[in-house]
């Protein structure tokens, strides 16, 4: 039987269960935080963030999820020691990401840390640390990566942004674990993601394009699919970037056409998320948040035909397959 890490140590793929595959629990920049407390939203609680998080995702478990995946890596303020401490008190798995999330360059870290550099050796030292996170754990805390995250946004391969992609690609070659690629499907990135996947041999139906359902262009869609990869239905909620009827429509068109088993759906919600006031986001995403799958989203899937089958391929049989159930 297949073993997937999560926060909480190994469980079997096959108790993953309803598993929303892009959600964050905290998305902040700690050097901010840090240096700017008395302006930080809300005055930023640590035990008070950890309570209110538990409390979500226990009504996450209500609803029937099990699992939630959490594509949070450095760059968008991974802690893992304040994601075991929600892990401890939730019932739900949380499986967290090794990585780098950057639009353009690298961090200076690893702007001098290159292959044939003076100090470096052979393998581009961002390998180096995301295979010892897959394989060892995270900061010493035991607690394994189970995916690799990056992402090609609107400007699209930057230098920065390739070195990354790449340096996941031979993180996924030496470990075997799965990857999830942040997109910008409007200028059409994953179609740059897939070529650059393709020169480094990656296993395609181990990833998932993320972000995919912001377009409704099926040609687009059809063509990443049928190279063999997720496409990552995972914003719902976000409507002021893709309407909620876009978003839907796209899902049962493709369903439809037989795509069922090449689509997992999510919010790309957060527990806390330091990008926008906090008062702000209920005004301009009211549905943004954990439970709108549950609420609308899979009702009106049923209403457009979408069968109890095909939403259990999306919910749980992909994501069982993709972490190697
Ligand atoms: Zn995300």
């Amino acid at each position: 039987m297949t073993q997937v890490e999560t926060a909480r140590g190994p469980v079997d793929a096959d108790s993953l269960g309803v598993t929303l595959m892009h959600e964050h629990i905290f998305i902040l920049n700690e050097e901010v935080r840090e240096n700017y407390p008395s302006d930080y939203p809300d005055g930023w609680d640590e035990d008070d963030q950890v309570d209110g998080a538990i409390t979500k995702l226990a009504e996450l478990a209500r609803r029937g999820c099990r699992t939630i995946v959490d594509p949070t890596v450095v760059g968008l303020g991974r802690d893992v020691r304040r994601i075991r401490r929600v892990a401890d008190g939730t019932e739900l798995n949380i499986i967290v990401a090794t990585g780098l999330y950057t639009y353009n360059d690298v961090p200076f870290y690893f702007t001098y840390r290159l292959p044939g550099l003076p100090g470096t050796g052979r393998e581009d030292p961002m390998t180096t640390l995301f295979v010892r996170d897959i394989q060892t754990g995270i900061a010493d805390t035991g607690i394994k990566a189970a995916f690799l995250k990056c992402a090609v946004d609107e400007p699209g391969l930057t230098p920065g942004v390739e070195r990354v992609l790449r340096a996941v690609c031979r993180a996924h070659a030496e470990t075997g674990a799965p990857i999830t690629v942040h997109t910008h499907p409007r200028s059409g990135t994953g179609r740059e993601v897939l070529r650059v996947l393709r020169e480094e041999a990656a296993d395609l139906s181990k990833v998932v394009l993320g972000h995919s359902g912001a377009t409704t262009d099926l040609d687009y869609l059809t063509e990443l699919a049928d190279a063999g990869c997720l496409l990552g239905m995972d914003r719902f909620g976000l409507d002021l970037i893709t309407p909620f009827e876009d978003r839907v429509g796209t899902v049962a068109a493709l369903c439809e056409r037989g795509y069922a088993e090449r689509m997992v759906l999510s919010h790309d919600a957060s527990c806390y998320i330091d990008w926008f006031p906090p008062a702000v986001v209920p005004q301009f995403a009211p549905s943004w948040h954990f439970e709108h799958l549950f609420n609308d989203v899979l009702p009106a899937l049923r209403e457009r035909g979408v069968t109890e089958t095909q939403i259990d391929t999306m919910l749980v049989a992909n994501p069982r397959r993709y972490f190697g159930g």
